[in-house]
């Protein structure tokens, strides 16, 4: 794959972002859903930009695309309730509009975010979903990380067999795909897993695989892989061994570029561990120290109630049973503290979630009460005043202008004359279901939108970059409309419409661009209808 650099927005001139096309856009993309690393910020800039590529390109499934990953990087920085807001719209959107790929993409991101809780149930149902939702055609590599991600939630939801399963499948695709790293990462979690569900025997049998691959691409191996490889020794009895390893994984994570600071705790939590078992009491208190640190610093509650029982089986291990009895009691409380802690977590991000579907059901019923056309289901006038001028001021200081078509049907009381109110009635729905369409097709949902402004007459609003390209596709709504079939309505008379095309000026208001489409839409009439008109730049 071609490396896309997606920082280009970061120091080249606002211009430089729109330079990305597509192709360079998902490839970037590509890159961050892939490698999801422990601070989420640079991530999230890089998102930033690349939403902003995505929505001048008018490409809502890319604008969607990096909004999720900014989502995932916004969780990584704790904001749970946030990031769980913009995954559930993106998910909304992609089931409305079949959009597989963001909908597999929403429901990975839920499933982290339901893992962060500690909603297993919640995790494991997304894990599936996410894997459900892809498409045949995805890349290997994707697939492969769909997979993993669900045996680690089978793993963890106690389903050893079922998770085995999916882990094989993921490593048999990343090895096709030729995906040494993601190999590397699928075998490290399924042998951790193993290692926490006690069952030693395979999870020695996949960290000896693990290895195998390991030195077969001679890729060194991740420190994560340290610290499972010194668990296992650990549990073993190999104390010496387990030493090793945990000092290992502390060396490969020093690396400035790859460091995941978080990770330090875990680490010495094993090196303590591993130091006590060989009687190296001060050598352990060291590491249990530095492992307290770093997981006070961030805050890390996992860890820090697990140092405690370290902390009173080292004071055990010095014959100082009233000290370790004291540290056990402090485990304990720290223990009941982060239950709660995660029942409070839980409660705030099942409130979120309800306050959001709530919102979406009270915006969708005022939505369909007040601002649609009950005929065509368009929106209706007061849409419009709502959204048109917010669409101007915000095209202006992006540098986008604002397309006010105006569409009227030509000759329209011939239709209710010769046949009756209710066939004009359904010619009027036709109409507007083709402009609508148009409207879905063109660009973000946020800056294109067909609305019936009264009677015979809709109005298309586009906001875009490219002046001459809507144009283009207004003048292909005109022929669409004479296209299509209309004789089973209107026999041989035809249903055609003439359309005025005002893009906005510097200047405009709503009532200057809108009265500029009707003086074009009428010189469209006079020059014999069934035509469009468009002003000049301005
Ligand atoms: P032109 O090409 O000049 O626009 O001719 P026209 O006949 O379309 O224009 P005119 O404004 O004279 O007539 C508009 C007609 O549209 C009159 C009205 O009966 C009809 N109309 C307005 N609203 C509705 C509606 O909701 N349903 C139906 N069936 N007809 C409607
Ligand atoms: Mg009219
Ligand atoms: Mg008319």
């Amino acid at each position: 794959m071609r490396k896309v650099d997606a920082g280009t927005g970061d120091t080249g001139p606002a211009g430089s972002v729109r330079a990305l096309d597509a192709d360079d856009v998902s490839q970037a993309l590509d890159l961050l859903e892939e490698s999801r690393s422990n601070d989420g910020s640079e991530s999230l800039d890089r998102a930033v930009d690349l939403e902003k590529a995505a929505r001048a390109l008018g490409n809502v499934e890319l604008t969607l695309r990096a909004r999720l990953v900014q989502a995932d990087a916004i969780e990584r920085q704790g904001h749970l309730a946030e990031a769980t807001q913009i995954m559930w719209q993106v998910h909304d959107y992609a089931a409305d509009h079949d959009r597989p790929r963001l909908l597999a993409g929403s429901h990975l991101g839920l499933s982290w975010a339901f893992r962060d809780i500690g909603d297993r149930a919640s995790y494991l149902e997304h894990s599936v979903k996410a894997v459900d939702a892809l498409d045949e055609g995805v890349p290997l590599t994707m697939r492969a990380r769909y997979l993993m991600r669900l045996a680690d939630a089978l793993g963890e939801s106690g389903s050893a067999e079922e998770s085995r399963a999916r882990y094989e499948q993921a490593d048999r695709l990343a090895e096709e795909a030729g995906d040494v790293a993601l190999r590397l990462r699928s075998l490290n979690n399924r042998a951790y897993g193993e290692y926490a569900a006690g069952d030693l025997d395979q999870a020695q049998e996949t960290v000896g695989r693990l290895l195998e691959v390991s030195e077969q691409h001679a890729i060194p191996l991740l420190p994560q892989v340290w610290d499972t490889i010194g668990r296992l020794q650990l549990a073993l009895g190999d104390h010496a061994a387990a030493v090793a390893s945990a000092r290992r994984a502390l060396a490969e994570n020093s690396h400035p570029a790859t460091r995941e600071i978080t990770a330090d705790a875990e680490f010495n939590l094993t090196l303590a561990a591993a130091l006590r078992g060989l009687g190296d009491h001060d050598g352990a208190q060291e590491a249990l120290d530095r492992c307290r640190e770093t997981s006070e610093l961030h805050g890390l509650r996992t860890w820090r109630a697990l140092a405690e029982e370290e902390q009173s089986a080292i004071h055990a291990g010095r014959g100082d049973f009233e000290s370790a009895f004291r540290s056990y009691k402090e485990f304990y409380a720290l223990e009941k503290e982060m239950v709660s802690h995660e029942r409070e977590a839980q409660a705030r991000l099942q409130q979120a979630m309800f306050e959001t579907s709530e919102a979406r059901q009270e915006a969708a019923r005022f939505q369909h009460e007040s601002l649609r056309d009950p005929l065509t289901q368009l929106f209706n006038r007061r849409h419009v005043d709502q959204t048109l001028p917010g669409l101007i001021v915000d095209g202006r200081s992006r540098g986008l202008y604002v397309a006010a078509a105006l569409i009227d049907l030509d000759h329209f009381k011939r239709v209710n004359d010769t046949f009756s109110h209710a066939v004009g009635d359904e010619v009027l729905v036709q109409v507007g279901a083709l402009i609508d369409e148009l409207a879905d097709s063109i660009v973000l949902p946020a800056s294109a939108f067909a609305a019936r402004l009264g009677g015979e007459e809709f109005l298309l609003v586009v906001q875009a970059a490219d002046r001459s390209g809507v144009v283009t596709l207004v003048e292909g709504l005109r022929r669409a409309v004479a296209d299509h079939d209309w004789s089973r309505l209107t026999g041989n008379l035809p249903v055609t419409v003439s359309i005025g095309i005002a893009t906005s000026r510097d200047d405009d208001t709503q009532s200057t661009l809108l009265s500029r489409a009707d003086s074009l839409m009428y010189a469209a009439k006079h020059a014999g209808r069934n035509r469009s008109s468009v002003d000049q730049p301005g």
